[in-house]
């Protein structure tokens, strides 16, 4: 008898960054996974004394490459991929009211989400990200894609008080996201939540019905909070509270809600967040792109407070990638803070990766390489001419342009991406129709 374990994959590779402990570098390590979840993390010479692999088991030998646990991306809106490049250099006021919701307006279908959401799970995995947090219309469109291509993910119900293609109004948005709520109660790789769309958009009584039911189906919030210094100085002056204390006293902000943006931040803003437990999505191109203002990253978790990291839309970014985002975080928070130790490469892969999963409730899952966690991971070559030479693997990651060189992607110990070819989706499918949806905006856009 052999006193060897099965497990049903093994993946060995040059380097290895677990997050958690911090700033650990693992040389020649393999992870060995079995039924999705991480069972061991060693040194590869001693994994065949104590390993085998399972008859349909897969090794992979990463000779060149860097393992990571897969990027989450805590904020976006992935069928806003279709208007990737629509109306670019504008600031958000009138990106927003001018562009971007007329053309919603005209466009938005079920088979608009449905072709938008693939668009962006295919950009997505090839990037490193395996799990995303989405606020959009047709969650249920969005939810069913996520399964099917196997990405781990946080969909929310939309709320506004106006009409939508999806409701006609707060009470519906409640009574077709409760059966969204319902419908993916089990999932494995979903999570339903709620997402108000910002303070400007929803008003007190749908706010308060949503601190209801997010405590009926124990379901997290994810709202815009803070985008630009407009939005503060309005609320301001016509409910005479900032929208972080609104929220507060509406009973919003838990530990369970996570703020996208946080710009216009003060002293009160950061002791609203303290005591609530709330959590911040940073999305740093898209603040840049749309002039909204400055997250102050580094005041924010000198204050205790979780900040994660998001890209937003394709619509004001124009990208999801993620390695990349982490790259202007890091530059941003050294820039805003006027200090070059601010937001190190180390802290700034933690805002992808552990934070984001302590943002969406899920780092008892994800988040880190840990035995015991499920294995959702990507590995990054490091042949690349431009890495070399590499004195310090996580810097070489968040520092110089990564993205191109993602090689694979589990979740759930299951290959999305494999030597750079996805796995669950088609690529040339999902480009035929990106093009399709983009020729047939243009012949009815009216975008100056
Ligand atoms: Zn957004």
């Amino acid at each position: 008898m052999s006193n060897l374990i099965t497990v049903d994959l093994i993946i060995t590779a040059r380097w290895m960054v677990p997050v958690i402990p911090a700033e650990t570098v693992l040389t020649d390590h393999s992870v060995l996974i079995n039924e999705g979840e991480i069972v061991a993390i060693m040194p590869s010479a001693d994994v065949d004394s104590s390993y085998v692999l399972s008859e349909n088991g897969k090794r992979w030998d990463l000779k060149d490459h860097i393992l990571i646990p897969g990027l989450i991306n805590s904020h976006g809106h992935t069928p806003m991929s279709l208007l990737k490049g629509y109306a670019d250099d504008k600031a958000l006021k009138t990106w927003l009211e001018d562009h971007i919701w007329p053309a919603e307006g005209q466009h938005v279908s079920a088979q608009f989400v449905e072709d938008g959401t693939k668009l962006s799970m295919a950009e997505m995995i090839k990037n490193g990200t395996t799990c995303f947090a989405d606020m959009y219309f047709f969650p249920e469109v969005s939810a069913k894609a996520c399964e099917s291509a196997g990405m781990r993910a946080q969909i929310t119900i939309p709320v506004m008080d106006f009409p939508t293609a999806w409701a006609s109004g707060p009470e519906e948005y409640f009574s077709k996201g409760e059966v969204v709520l319902d419908t993916f109660k089990d999932s494995e790789l979903v999570t339903i939540g709620f997402g108000p769309h910002a303070p400007y958009t929803v008003s007190d009584g749908p706010i308060k019905d949503i601190v209801r039911l997010a405590e009926k189906w124990q379901a997290p919030i994810q709202i815009h909070l803070h985008e630009t210094a407009f939005e503060v100085e309005e609320a301001i002056k016509t409910l005479g509270q900032r929208p972080t204390e609104r929220l507060r006293d509406l009973g919003l902000l838990t530990p369970s809600t996570q703020c996208v943006h946080m710009t216009e931040i003060d002293d009160t803003d950061i002791a609203i967040l303290q005591e609530s437990g709330a959590h911040v999505v940073h999305c740093p191109e898209s603040n840049l792109k749309l002039a909204s203002g400055f997250c102050p990253v580094d005041k924010l978790q000198s204050s205790g407070i979780n900040v994660a990291l998001g890209t937003d839309g394709s619509a004001s970014n124009n990208d999801l990638d993620m390695l990349g985002e982490m790259r202007t975080a890091a530059m941003l928070a050294k820039a805003v803070s006027k200090n070059a130790e601010a937001l190190s490469a180390h802290k700034a892969l933690e805002m992808a990766t552990m934070n984001g999963a302590k943002a969406l409730g899920i780092s008892h899952l994800v988040g880190s390489l840990e035995v015991g966690k499920q294995a959702d991971l990507c590995a990054i070559a490091m042949s690349d001419l431009a890495l070399q030479p590499i004195y310090h693997p996580i810097s070489q990651l968040v520092y110089c342009n990564n993205s191109h060189n993602v090689s694979h992607v589990w979740v759930n110990g299951k290959a999305l991406l494999a030597d750079r070819t996805l796995q669950t989706l088609d690529e040339q499918e999902v480009t035929a129709s990106a093009v399709r949806w983009g020729e047939a905006i243009s012949a009815s856009a009216n975008n100056d």
